[in-house]
């Protein structure tokens, strides 16, 4: 098959990570296509902060400047307690850009996802929507990806790029013998919305967090006049991962409960809730990471897994997007260039070492940051009352005294071994 062809890399889900290793690939003499479950993709979730480190891998592919160009960058990153007290605060994201090459700012998830879109359509590479993977048959000298409704595609690998559900990563862990494993709750619970940035915010765009009881709220800038939020509480009552907006109806209740609740919260709590254009609600998940050898097939195996599919986080550090991205990168460096003149197929042999390497490179990093994010998130948000509040905002506080010690966490997350 294909001997005179580019390899076609099947490429399951059309969300941060499927679109950004299919520009990658094509780049290296892949043909890409893209293989989405959504009918049409359009407006879903809330938005994701976009660390120097995804930055650097979106502007790989011509796309940072779309992030960066429409909204303030991070200036500055503050911790405050609900009642208005400064926790303690940092300026150094305003040194990102010069340091890392890129800053940090966030973006709503739809104009991230269509951007990503329209990119691959720009650069010729097949999108289907409404396909959404049910089985891989996996041959020595092929792969072949079917749809629930029975449409065949066969390439050369496939990259499961399927999110934090993935049924790509069902499906490899019973090749490996594995009975796949639910999404884990955490316990926790987010409500999020899109409001006018308040007044107070304008002058300083920057990552806030703010600390009550029992609660959690930051806030960040993803246009020049959009304040995103996310709520965190404990609720043991699992809410589904389904990022569905709030009918109006829902919205107008919703925002009333949060008023109430949040009526003690200094600003600007109460200003991005009464402004808020859209709420929606999720719980949290994770997963248990995966050992290296799982993030792929066994022999013959031609597939792999990437983003959420292999190491879904929860999002208390930010990481989901950024780390997914990552994985694009390594993927797409590891595997070789492709240049149809010259080359055959890629072979099983090739594509089982490529993938040992990238997941045995990749697995201690993003299992870390998962179970970093995952302690972020109890430490935020803690059931104690008024004194286990006090306790947790003077660690908190500890934590920012040492400026050089707060760089250098930031330093391990952006100065990855790449430009
Ligand atoms: C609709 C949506 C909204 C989100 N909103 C937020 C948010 O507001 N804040 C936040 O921090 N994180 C959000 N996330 C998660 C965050 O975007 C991801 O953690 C991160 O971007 C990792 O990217 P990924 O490409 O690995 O997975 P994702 O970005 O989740 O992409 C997975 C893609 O695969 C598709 N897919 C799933 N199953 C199949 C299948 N069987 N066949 C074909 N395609 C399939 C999905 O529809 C999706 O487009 C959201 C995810 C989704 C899907």
């Amino acid at each position: 098959m294909n001997v005179d062809m580019e390899p076609k890399v099947l490429i399951i889900g059309c969300g941060v990570a499927g679109p950004v290793i299919a520009l990658l690939l094509k780049k290296k003499g892949y043909t890409p296509v893209v293989l989405e479950k959504v009918r049409e993709l359009g407006d879903a979730g809330a938005s994701l902060m976009m660390m120097p480190n995804g930055l650097k891998i979106l502007a790989l592919v011509g796309l940072a400047d779309v992030v960066t160009q429409q909204v303030p960058h991070l200036g500055e990153l503050r911790d405050q307690t609900y009642t208005g007290k400064t926790i303690g605060v940092s300026y150094i994201p305003a040194k990102w850009q010069s340091k890392y090459s890129q800053p940090a700012c966030g973006i709503k998830r739809t104009t991230l996802n269509l951007t990503l879109k329209n990119a691959l359509i720009d650069a010729d590479i097949e999108v289907h929507e409404g396909w959404k993977l049910k089985t891989i048959l996996e041959k020595e000298d092929s792969v072949v990806a079917i749809s629930e409704d029975g449409k065949r595609m066969e390439g050369s690998i496939l990259i499961g790029c399927d999110g934090i559900k993935a049924m790509s990563r069902a499906l490899l862990l019973k090749e490996h013998q594995i009975q796949p494993e639910e999404a884990t709750y955490t316990g926790l619970m987010q409500t999020a919305g899109m409001s006018p940035t308040p007044l107070s915010l304008q002058k300083r765009p920057g990552l806030l967090n703010l600390y009550g009881p029992r609660a959690h709220l930051i806030c960040y800038p993803v246009t020049a006049t959009t304040t995103s939020w996310a709520i965190t509480k404990r609720d043991l009552t699992e809410a589904q991962e389904t990022w569905k907006i709030c009918s109006p109806a829902e919205m107008i209740l919703e925002r009333d409960s949060l008023l109430e609740d949040f009526k003690d919260w200094s600003s600007p709590a109460l200003e991005l809730i009464r402004g808020a254009e859209r709420i929606i609600k999720y719980g949290l998940y994770d997963r248990p990471h995966l050992e290296p050898k799982l993030w792929y097939s066994p022999k013959p195996g031609r597939c792999v897994l990437i983003g959420d599919a292999a190491h879904p986080t929860s999002p208390h550090l930010g990481q989901g997007a950024n780390q997914a991205l990552e994985d694009c990168y390594h993927l797409s460096q590891m595997l070789p260039t492709f240049d149809h003149e010259s080359d055959a197929d890629i072979s099983v042999e090739d594509l089982q070492r490529v993938f040992n390497q990238f997941s045995t490179l990749r697995q201690p990093r993003t299992a870390a940051l998962v179970k970093g994010a995952r302690a972020q998130g109890s430490m935020r948000v803690i059931s104690g009352g008024i004194a286990a509040c006090e306790e947790r905002d003077k660690v908190l506080s500890k934590g920012w005294e040492d400026e050089a010690a707060v760089e250098v966490k930031y330093d391990s997350l952006f100065k990855e071994t790449f430009q």
